[in-house]
């Protein structure tokens, strides 16, 4: 019973599903990622702000930065990235740079639903959009 994963979830603020739906359309057809700032208590990740990787580098299959140029930062619980073409899974890439708790994937065309969370483990986390009760369409 590998349960573990029904306890963990991920809250993103208004202002970082606004801030990386349009990063992600901006960079559009590359992928774009983002450090996810925020923080971790009892299984749950609340990610309240966004910030540009250092030295990121992009193009049409993958995303990237060196972390060796991050600055240690109990701050930085993740990355989100896009999938310009294709589905939200993490490829095995994915996995293998993994960095922080958890991993965002958006796909295009970048809208609300098409934001998923996974973990480093490539097994994916419950995921709360903070307007989710305020304007559902
Ligand atoms: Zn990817």
């Amino acid at each position: 019973m590998t349960g573990k994963n029904l306890d963990r979830k991920v809250i993103l603020k208004k202002d970082v599903v606004d801030g990386l739906l349009s990063y992600c359309k901006i960079k559009h057809p590359n992928e774009a990622i983002l450090i996810l700032k925020g923080k971790s208590k009892k299984g749950t990740i609340t990610v309240d702000s966004l910030t540009i990787p250092p030295f990121s580098y992009s193009d049409q299959t993958f995303a990237g930065f060196p972390q060796s140029f991050l600055p240690f930062d109990m701050a930085y619980v993740g990355t989100a990235h896009s999938h310009p073409s294709g589905s939200a899974e993490p490829s095995v890439t994915d996995l293998h740079h993994f960095f922080g708790l958890v991993s965002v994937i958006v796909q295009s065309p970048y809208n609300d639903e098409d934001i998923f969370a996974w973990d480093s483990q490539g097994n994916q986390i419950e995921l709360i959009l903070d307007n989710a009760d305020v304007e559902k369409n």
